[in-house]
């Protein structure tokens, strides 16, 4: 098969995946689906994986690690409301798609993970691709990023055990955090959005997602 014809096949991935795992299922934001209908998945996932990039699952990406499942990161980029001109805070930069997500519909992407091979590849991907408004950090990402904030949105792609207290301090008001939170066996995806006043909570569905290990996370196994 030529190049042309592989790029159809994406193309035509792409768009199915659009259409039958995330409109069909809800996702309403105009944004997201064209962010989505526009990167390539394929291009962030390793070889072996790569002619299952557009089905409706997470797959490895090494390390123990994995990239989520499309409606996942379309459900969490759309809780978070962008409309273009925010910061946003990604702790778990795993293949770097998500970050690639938010950076079509934000201006500035921090996103932070706690392995460097993950990390330098997410890096080296991203720059491929021209992606120039992501910055890729190296480090603990349950700690934020405090010499950058504030964010207008935090979105956590590991499962906590409690909201980091330093990610609600990192949030600017009105700003919106999107966090995976609960145990390895029961875990449900939250928004909390920062009023003047309060952090007000909503659950959004139920997910499966790695630990979050760090000082505000889970301890290394
Ligand atoms: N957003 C990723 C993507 O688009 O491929 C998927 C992320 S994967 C589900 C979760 C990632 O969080 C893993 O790569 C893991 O190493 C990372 N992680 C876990 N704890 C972390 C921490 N404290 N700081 C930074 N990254 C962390």
């Amino acid at each position: 098969m030529n190049t042309s014809q592989n790029t159809d096949t994406y193309a035509t991935d792409r768009f199915q995946m659009v259409q039958y795992q995330l409109v069909s299922r809800g996702i309403q934001d105009e944004r997201v689906l064209k962010a989505m209908s526009e990167v390539p998945r394929h291009l962030f996932v390793p070889e072996l994986y790569r002619h299952a990039a557009y089905e409706d699952c997470p797959l490895p990406i090494g390390e123990g690690q994995t990239i989520s499942q499309p409606y996942m990161v379309a459900i969490m980029t759309q809780c978070l409301g962008l409309k273009g001109k925010e910061k946003v805070l990604e702790i778990g930069t795993g293949s770097g798609y998500q970050a690639a997500i938010l950076s079509r519909l934000a201006s500035y992407v921090y996103t932070i993970e706690r392995h460097e091979g993950l990390a330098l590849r997410a890096k080296k991907i991203l720059k491929q691709m021209g992606y120039d408004n992501i910055e890729v950090i190296v480090g603990d990402g349950s700690l934020g990023l405090p010499e950058k904030a504030p964010f207008h949105g935090i979105i956590v792609t590991a499962c906590a055990p409690h909201v980091p207290e330093r990610l609600l301090n990192q949030l600017e008001t009105g700003g919106r955090l999107v966090i995976p939170m609960g145990n390895p066996y029961n875990q449900i995806l939250q928004q909390v959005i920062k009023t003047k006043s309060e952090m007000k909570s909503r659950d959004i569905l139920e997910c499966a997602f790695v630990p979050l290990i760090g000082e505000e996370g889970w301890k290394q196994e």
